[in-house]
């Protein structure tokens, strides 16, 4: 959904939509704060959606969009106010577990103290002449402590049973948040924030280790064209397209992202820069070896090219550095008529 608001604004019809909503907004007296225009613009994107249907249903009773309303409306469907909330849902969550944990600990402690103590006190009077009922008694009280302490352990052992269980459920929930964050929701490639990530992660590999390592960037060609012609449900279509077959080229350890709008950006470790102009050609003659169809109504979309540039790692460069040479070279194949990998390492002006 994010997306699809991504090529609305600015897409061809991105002003009027925007005035659009800013009409409906003071008709409805509703303040153009950013975050109510941003669920405008959801609303106008798509009325049926779950956002649109809210505000509408409001809109039509005549009833006022408050801030606690579209805040709950953010947090509840706004992707980005969704992961927000969750992380500080799994927080809360773990934040009460621990005080369980800890206040069990506590308890615990001081059960182990006061049977210390009941210990004590039984060495101290078996260590005088005891007599038999004396004796008696003593086992008695240590009998009485002994079988206390143990319910106290057994209560403790399931308490933090309990919260290992609930905390490695929180850790599951987590990972997929995390995953989530670092995912494109359009293509379910990774984004530009899990691609930057993995780059200085590989970085780092590279530097100490020595060896090779490449990127590449990949840009849809046209693509503006094709939005404009079809509409962005398409141009997100075609997005898609080039993602699975990306996708299906980027083997571990290689890795791929969608890293902005209609541009890729994959990172070959252990490729050198020939391999990977290579293995980028072959991609592209994929990605243009079949025609796409408009789903909604079956016409011919043509063919999708896309350019490429490729760029190795050198000695003095940083991961800044080596993203610049590769679109540098993605800039060459697109000045040079486009459909084409350039590889950056041996092109004249890298
Ligand atoms: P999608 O529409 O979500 O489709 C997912 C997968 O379902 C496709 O993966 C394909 O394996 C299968 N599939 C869906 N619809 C059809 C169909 O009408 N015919 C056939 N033979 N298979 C279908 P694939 O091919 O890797 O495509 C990935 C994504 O690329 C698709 O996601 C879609 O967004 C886009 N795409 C691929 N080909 C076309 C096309 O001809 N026209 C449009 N508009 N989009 C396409």
């Amino acid at each position: 959904m994010t997306d699809h608001i991504d090529s609305l604004v600015r897409g061809r019809d991105a002003f009027r939509i925007a005035r659009l909503a800013l009409a409906q907004m003071e008709e409805s007296q509703v303040w153009p704060t950013p975050l109510n225009f941003e669920l405008w613009l959801y609303a106008i994107s798509d009325p049926e959606g779950p956002i649109g249907r809210e505000i509408y249903r409001l809109v039509n009773s005549g009833q006022p969009l408050t801030d606690a309303f579209a805040e709950e409306l953010a947090v509840e469907h706004l992707p980005r106010l969704r992961l927000t909330e969750e992380i500080r849902d799994a927080g809360d969550q773990l934040t009460r577990q621990l005080a369980a944990i800890s206040s069990a600990i506590s308890v615990a402690q001081i059960s182990t103290n006061e049977y210390g103590r009941a210990l004590e006190g039984a060495s101290r009077e078996l260590a005088q002449p005891t007599e038999p009922q004396q004796l008696r008694r003593v086992i008695e009280t240590l009998s009485i402590s002994t079988r206390r302490i143990q319910k106290e352990n057994a209560t403790l052992e399931t308490r933090l049973a309990s919260s290992a269980e609930e905390i490695k459920r929180l850790r599951t929930h987590l990972e997929q948040v995390r995953r989530d964050a670092m995912t494109d929701a359009l293509t379910n490639l990774a984004n530009r924030k899990a691609f930057d990530d993995e780059l200085n992660r590989a970085f780092e590999v590279a530097h100490t280790t020595g060896k090779v390592l490449s990127v590449g960037i990949l840009d849809i060609d046209h693509f503006k064209r094709f939005n404009d012609t079809w509409g962005h449900q398409t141009g997100d279509q075609v997005i898609r397209y080039v993602a699975s077959l990306l996708g299906k080229a980027s083997v571990h350890p290689r890795f791929a992202a969608r890293y902005g709008g209609e541009e890729f950006a994959v990172l070959f470790p252990n490729e050198d820069a020939r391999t990977v102009t290579a293995a980028l050609d072959a991609l592209r003659d994929d990605i243009s070896c079949r025609s796409l169809k408009r789903r909604s109504t079956a016409e011919d979309l043509g063919v999708v090219t896309v350019s490429a540039g490729v760029a190795t790692l050198r000695a003095g460069d940083t991961p800044q550095t080596l993203m610049e040479r590769a679109d540098k070279a993605l800039y060459q194949s697109k000045n040079a008529g486009r459909n084409r990998t350039t590889n950056g390492e041996t092109s004249l002006a890298a």
